[in-house]
């Protein structure tokens, strides 16, 4: 192959796996990226000239520290940070940090790859990033957890600004570590900016900043059924995850008038036939947020079904599916059940729950099927506005962020049909309206800004 030809998909991922070795998370969100955007490429020779895909999909910068804390017993303990910059041709870096012991390079350089395009998507100024630790908050003291969250700043700080990159929080960051985090940040720099968002309100937080990625994922649900002249009213929805997002998105669709009967943990999940309230979702909430226990204990309160060993929820019928949990949680079968179920709309709250294999079923049956960087950017695109707020030292309107939240996922929706649309029906390839829609704003940017 000549520099002057645009590789084939085989011999783009082929580079990307030689120079990525152990690294299948982010190998698999490139391909699929790639997928996607190669035959694009080839109609606009300028990004092939450019070597924009191949630029974006090497980091900007990987950053990878020691984190020592002591725990409640004295131990010293060690566990590994990181932060990856991925790339900043539009704005800061921006994404959040994930605390779970799964946490690796692969996995926080496939989220901020992701976030690159993702962020692209809200239409508003920020770059790519994302970090976290292989820290385990689960069953630490509020004690340890801060104690880990300190150590962790007290290295991060030198990377990160308000001007330069500005984290958030992910699976196992909620208000609690941004609070820790944010307060060691303050006592180390002397300075008091929005250097962190997903903030208490009491501190430079912004209304629904708690909300928006559930909220976002459920409203994207919406356009998509409306867009073939349906809505959500009525229609039985399974929610994986029992955290933040998947807490907001069965919110969402209980206002909305669906009947969500399912969510989960990474022990099983629960299948509330009866429908999940907004009375029953209070006691997810404060089960989650506050005594941080097991889903199970909602099948005993309410008598609903548990179903243990880490079972996912995706055998239980249902016409919509939001997987709110984590990456690759619905592999091929998962998706031949929920196609023999009748599913016909997915809306991915979490970042890469849908294995390839299982997004090419969806496509192939030519469901409705949203991704994670079109379908759950709302929470980013209200931190983006978090962002501005704290510039401009003022907290708007929750009713005013309520729109413009609305109108940042109506907005990547229209994005999503302009760039995933062909032929003369309904039918919109989501993945890649969402991924050519990221790119060629970055792309055109990195374009105007030289090799750099
Ligand atoms: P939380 O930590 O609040 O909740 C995560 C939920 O997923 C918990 O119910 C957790 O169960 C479950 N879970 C996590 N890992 C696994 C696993 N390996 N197997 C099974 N279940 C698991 O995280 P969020 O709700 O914030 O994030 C969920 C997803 O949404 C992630 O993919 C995240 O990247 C994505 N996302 C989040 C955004 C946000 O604003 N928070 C923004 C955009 C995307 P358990 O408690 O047992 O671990």
């Amino acid at each position: 192959m000549s520099r002057e030809e645009v590789p084939s998909l085989e011999e783009f991922v082929d580079g990307v796996e030689k120079r990525n070795p152990g690294q299948p998370e982010f190998i698999q969100s490139v391909k699929e990226v790639a997928h996607s955007v190669l035959d694009f490429i080839k109609e606009n020779p300028k990004y092939h000239e450019h070597q924009i895909l191949e630029r974006m999909a090497e980091p900007d910068r990987v950053l990878s520290f020691r984190v020592c804390w002591i725990d409640d017993e004295g131990h010293v303990r060690v566990n590994r940070g990181y932060r990856i910059q991925n790339n900043n041709a539009i704005g800061p870096y921006k994404g959040g940090i994930r605390f779970h012991p799964s946490v690796n390079q692969s996995i926080l350089k496939f989220l901020a790859f992701e976030q690159t395009l993702k962020n692209a998507l809200t239409g508003l100024p920020m770059g790519g990033g994302k970090g976290g630790s292989n820290f385990n908050p689960k069953g630490k003291s509020n004690a340890e957890v801060m104690r880990f969250c300190q150590s962790f700043m007290t290295e991060l700080y030198r990377h990160i600004g308000e001007d330069t990159d500005v984290p958030a929080g992910d699976i196992g960051v909620g208000g609690r570590e941004i609070g820790y985090m944010f307060g060691q940040y303050k006592r180390i720099t002397n300075r008091y900016v929005g250097v962190l968002t997903g903030k208490g309100m009491e501190y430079g937080g912004s209304p629904i900043r708690t909300e928006a990625t559930g909220y976002g994922a459920v409203y994207f649900m919406q356009d998509m059924l409306t867009h073939v002249g349906k809505t959500p009213e009525g229609r039985i929805a399974l929610v994986s995850g029992s955290g933040n997002v998947a807490q907001h998105a069965v919110e969402k669709l209980l206002q909305l008038g669906a009947k969500p009967v399912t969510m989960s943990d990474s022990s099983g999940f629960i299948y509330d036939k009866a429908g999940i309230t907004q009375e029953k979702l209070d006691f997810v909430k404060d089960l989650k947020n506050n005594r941080r226990g097991r889903i199970e204990e909602y099948a005993t309160k309410f008598g609903a079904e548990f179903h243990g060993n880490s079972a996912r929820p995706w055998s239980v019928p249902g016409e919509l599916a939001v997987p709110c949990a984590t990456q690759n949680e619905i592999n091929a079968d998962d998706a031949r059940t929920m196609l023999g179920n009748g599913v016909i709309a997915v809306s991915e709250g979490a970042n890469m729950p849908t294995e390839l294999d299982a997004v090419h079923l969806f496509q192939e049956a030519r469901i409705m099927f949203a991704p994670g960087k079109a379908a759950n950017a709302g929470g980013v695109g209200v931190s983006g506005l978090e962002m501005s707020q704290n510039s401009a030292r003022i907290t708007w309107k929750e009713e005013e962020l309520q729109k413009l939240l609305r109108d940042i996922m109506q907005s990547i929706h229209d994005r999503c049909v302009k760039y995933g649309s062909s032929g003369s029906d309904k039918y919109v390839d989501y993945v890649k309206g969402a991924n050519i829609g990221g790119f060629v704003k970055v792309a055109d940017a990195m374009i105007a800004q030289g090799v750099v």
